[in-house]
């Protein structure tokens, strides 16, 4: 019966940890704020383990702290196995008791040996497979060991008549929270490139409209709060039409390609871009003036008549022209800003196209 329960309750905390590292995954970025948020995630469960240990008989207790401890690594990385192991060495102190060193020593060890795996021996760090998750599960005993090491009478006879039901239920636990966590893990993955696939441009990787709109949304939002300015451009290629009808549509994507590049190369981390439409790439710019955004107007202008041709050098180069706009204030909006730029790329092309306007 005890036993029983003592599954049930391994089953929650697993239901538990698998629950919460889905979520960690989604919120926390990549870096030292993930591994802190899984670090402690796997350390509360392993220090909950410990305090739901199941009593075999009296003074054999066994609880699922390893399986938590030993996939630390492989599924949250070295730092998450590093904060698991020292949130749940301070529980297991705080408990105090004879076995407290050894206590640690296993907890420590068992963390070290998950981390040792997902760095040497697992594909892409990784366990994947049952088989991986089986040896996780089976070594996760091995620093059990330590308890040799406490000064009490009968240790080696706690260890004999503990180690062969702690394997078994280890061995499960590692299997079944693993599998749980492969699976979180791949949703995610999942989630993320499909998110990424609809926020993205597929021929020039540019982030697309809908992308774009979401960003400036926030942009325009921050801009309005702190009575900053946002410039947008709207850059176009010269007749891209007579290219496509000239050299060809492959060519004409080449092109395309190539102008996203450069568009790419000439703005900062902070400014978002997209392609807008068809041969239409946007760019909008929070926190800049309209000299700011003249300049890089300029710049990408001056980089496409530079660097891209129609084919060879020999063949000509390509062209683009730019509108640009500026607002700051409480109406400001993106719609207004974007409609302010494609008046004055209008009027670039009237005037002759290879060419910035800035709208009034
Ligand atoms: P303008 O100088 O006035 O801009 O002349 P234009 O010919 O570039 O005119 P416009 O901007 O209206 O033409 C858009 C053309 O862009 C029409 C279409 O053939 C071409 N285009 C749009 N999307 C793609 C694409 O994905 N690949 C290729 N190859 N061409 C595209
Ligand atoms: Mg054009
Ligand atoms: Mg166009």
């Amino acid at each position: 019966m005890g036993f029983f329960l003592g599954v049930v309750n391994g089953l929650g905390i697993f239901a538990l940890v698998t629950m919460m590292y889905g979520w960690a995954l989604r919120k926390a970025e990549p870096g030292l704020g993930r591994s802190l948020a899984l670090g402690l995630l796997f350390g509360v469960g392993a220090s909950l383990s410990i305090a739901n240990a199941v009593e075999l008989a009296p003074g054999l207790r066994i609880d699922p702290r390893a399986v938590m401890l030993v996939l630390a690594a492989p599924f949250g990385g070295p730092g998450a196995a590093t904060v698991a192991a020292l949130v749940t060495s301070l529980f297991r102190l705080h408990l105090g008791g004879s076995g407290t060193m050894s206590g640690i020593a296993n907890i420590v060890a068992i963390a070290a040996i998950g981390a040792y795996f997902a760095h040497f021996v697992f594909e892409k760090m990784q366990p994947a497979r049952t088989r991986d998750l089986l040896l996780l599960g089976l070594l996760c005993n091995v620093p059990f060991l330590f308890i040799l090491t406490v000064p009490v009478d009968n240790a080696s006879q706690i260890f004999l008549r503990t180690i062969g039901p702690m394997t078994v239920a280890d061995v499960i636990g590692v299997l079944v929270l693993g599998r749980f966590l492969c699976s979180e893990r791949k949703a995610f993955v999942f989630g993320r490139a499909l998110e990424a696939e609809a926020s993205t441009d597929p021929l020039t990787l540019l982030p697309n409209r809908r992308h774009l709109e979401r960003r400036t949304s926030e942009m325009v939002e921050v801009a309005r709060r702190n009575g900053r300015p946002i410039s947008v451009l709207v850059i176009d290629i010269d007749r891209f039409k007579q290219v496509n009808d000239t050299y060809g549509h492959d060519v004409g994507d080449t092109i395309l390609l190539k102008v996203a590049d450069v568009v790419r190369a000439n703005v900062r981390k902070s400014d978002a871009i997209a392609r807008f439409g068809g041969e239409e790439i946007v760019v909008a710019m929070a926190d800049a003036t309209p000299a700011a955004a003249l300049q890089t107007a300029e710049r990408i202008r001056l980089a496409v008549d530079d660097k891209v041709f129609h084919g060879d050098q020999e063949s000509g180069n390509v062209t683009v022209s730019v509108g640009i706009a500026t607002q700051e204030g409480e109406d400001l909006s993106f719609k207004r800003l974007f409609k302010a730029a494609d008046e004055a790329l209008f009027l670039a092309k009237d005037r002759g196209r290879n060419r910035v306007e800035v709208a009034i």
